[in-house]
């Protein structure tokens, strides 16, 4: 490597971490580049140390504008990917054999673009490690959990592409925690109280133990084997996990495990009135079922202490966490509660009534997986909070559909315009279903012809137009306008010019309704192929934007994706 080119090299990346620290290159972050960039350049690296000091002197001396106008004449540098896709590998990998992750939802609501998150995390994590990935629901709350949202959990996930190699359902082990909740009783590392409430937190706050918690293990047993056989009612007692009392977090000192629920579980019936906690179940989980890696939310932070000190009684190693931050979109209506209350009281459609932020929602919005999954895989597991902007989602997706969409004609509020005088008598205009795929083929618009033209065009396109202007009927034929009440024109010509053009339709339209995203809605006429369309589909109405078949029986609805 030439003097000079090194040289250049220095310039450009102390200009550039200039740049990053409002003006100001440091020697170390300089030298730490170059050699990265260049690693034989340690070979004289007393010399090289020399020279890059100078040149941080020189730069950091003049201003901020002159700076960056340097570095755009000698170019930036080119960084390395760092992290790409946003998605860094995962820590302590070199730990284990397997990789085991787990996405663990309580079937208590539907998925939302949080939930998306973890999922998408931990189930690539596992595929991108030849691991295995888990499915495990959380439903050891018998009051919250329903029936309906196990199905919808899993046709949300597997609508995301995500595939699991196992499911597990935690209302079905519960054997399984009582047996560890006895080896904790027996070994006095949990205890269970019959102290109300408030008394209880009376005694925790001011770190004291409660009388309880002194019981010998017989009792603690005895008590257990009453909270099994029903002689204690619901709220009677519960099961706590011996802690350090004198713990700064008092959230962390003696917390419950176990507890008695009477209400009938949507699995279990009535099989069952003594409940783990979420702690304890997701606890002894996590070690039972080998979890490698969980991957979580932030919020769960205390959680995770929670079990980690359960993992500790147990002498199990805790598997390696990942806390991230929240994801959100703005706009949306995210409230389990409010979501809830809004469908009982009949004010939304359902679960994917299009202005809920729910993942069902935002399919039928015609949201794509592939624009979700880029969105949170990009954001890897930072720990900020991210709300999404409608707009960024838009523009991933509008990325993605692109290419995909069909285009069609669609004439919202449609004014009738009378042609005269075309020349060629078409029965139809063959129009192609992409504009830059021509082997994608073409669609069929049936004309109204005699001699005069009828064609539908929108209303607000009809607003803007003056006698004697010309206007093209994109993809047929321009016209004149000769009359504005009752509209008319003029046949002017057939080739392309550059004057308005504005989408139609003419013979047998369909009458469609499309939904928008505040739920308004468009009605109009779409050309006749429409109808055969299959739900589900993401089509572009030209000069309109994208929408998703929502319905064709016994009506046709669309929904808008967006512009
Ligand atoms: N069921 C918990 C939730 O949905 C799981 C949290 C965890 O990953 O441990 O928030």
């Amino acid at each position: 490597m030439s003097e000079k080119e090194t040289e250049k090299l220095i310039k450009r990346w102390t200009l550039a971490n200039a740049l990053e620290h409002d003006g100001t290159a440091s020697k170390d972050a300089v030298i730490g580049k170059l050699i990265a960039e260049k690693p034989e350049l340690k070979s004289n690296i007393q010399e090289l140390m020399g020279k890059i000091e100078e040149k941080v002197k020189e730069v950091n001396k003049i201003t901020i504008e002159e700076q960056k106008s340097q570095l755009e004449d000698i170019g930036a540098p080119k960084r390395e990917k760092k992290e790409e896709k946003g998605l860094s590998e995962l820590p302590e990998l070199e730990k284990y054999t397997d990789i085991v992750t787990r996405f663990a939802p309580n079937p208590n609501g539907p998925l939302h673009i949080g939930h998306v998150r973890t999922a998408v995390l931990s189930h690539e994590y596992a595929r991108r490690n030849d691991g295995k990935f888990i499915l495990r629901f959380e439903d050891t709350n018998p009051v919250n959990a329903k029936e309906k949202f196990y199905g919808l959990v899993r046709k949300d996930l597997k609508w995301l592409g995500i595939d699991w190699d196992e499911e597990y359902t935690q209302s079905e082990r519960l054997q399984i925690y009582y047996d560890y909740a006895e080896q904790l009783l027996e070994q006095g590392k949990a205890y269970v109280c019959t102290c109300p409430p408030e008394t209880f937190r009376s005694f925790r706050d001011e770190q004291k133990p409660c009388p309880c918690r002194g019981l010998d293990p017989a009792k603690n047993l005895a008590r257990w084997e009453d909270m099994l056989k029903g002689n204690y009612q619901e709220g009677d007692s519960v099961v706590r996990i011996k802690t350090d009392i004198n713990d700064p977090n008092p959230a962390l000192r003696d917390w419950p495990a176990f507890r008695i629920v009477s209400s009938p579980h949507p699995k279990t019936k009535k099989k069952y009135r003594v409940w783990p906690l979420y702690n304890f179940s997701a606890g002894i989980d996590d070690h039972k079922m080998g979890i490698t890696h969980v991957v979580r939310g932030k919020e769960h932070e205390v959680n995770e202490q929670r079990q980690r000190q359960l993992f500790e009684h147990l002498e199990w190693e805790y598997p390696t966490a990942i806390q991230h931050g929240r994801l959100s979109i703005s706009g949306t209506i995210l409230s389990k509660t409010k979501i809830s209350k809004g469908i009982s009281e009949g004010k939304y459609e359902g679960y994917d009534d299009v202005r809920l932020g729910t993942l069902a929602a935002l399919r039928r919005r015609g949201i794509t997986p592939e624009a979700l999954k880029q969105i949170v895989i990009e954001l890897g597991t930072t720990r900020a909070d991210s709300t999404l902007s409608m707009d960024t989602l838009y523009t991933k997706n509008r990325r993605i559909i692109d290419k995909e969409a069909n285009r069609y004609y669609f004439v919202p509020d449609p004014a009738e315009i009378l042609i005269h005088n075309v020349p060629k008598q078409q029965e139809e205009a063959h129009l192609r279903l992409h504009p830059d795929d021509p082997d994608r083929g073409e669609r069929i618009l049936p004309l109204e012809m005699n001699n005069n033209l009828k064609v539908w065009i929108a209303s607000k396109d009809t607003e803007k137009i003056d006698k004697g202007e010309k206007i093209r009927l994109k993809d047929l034929l321009n016209f004149k306008i000769t009359s504005l009440e009752p509209l008319e024109g003029d046949f002017d010509s057939y080739e392309l010019k550059d004057i308005p053009k504005i989408q139609w339709v003419s013979k047998n339209p369909v009458n469609v309704k499309v939904l928008k995203p505040n739920g308004e809605q468009d009605s109009g006429y779409a050309e006749p192929e429409v109808k055969n369309l299959p739900k589900g589909e993401i089509i572009q109405f030209e000069r309109y934007g994208f929408v998703r078949i929502d319905e064709i029986e016994p009506k046709i609805r669309l929904v808008y994706v967006h512009p």
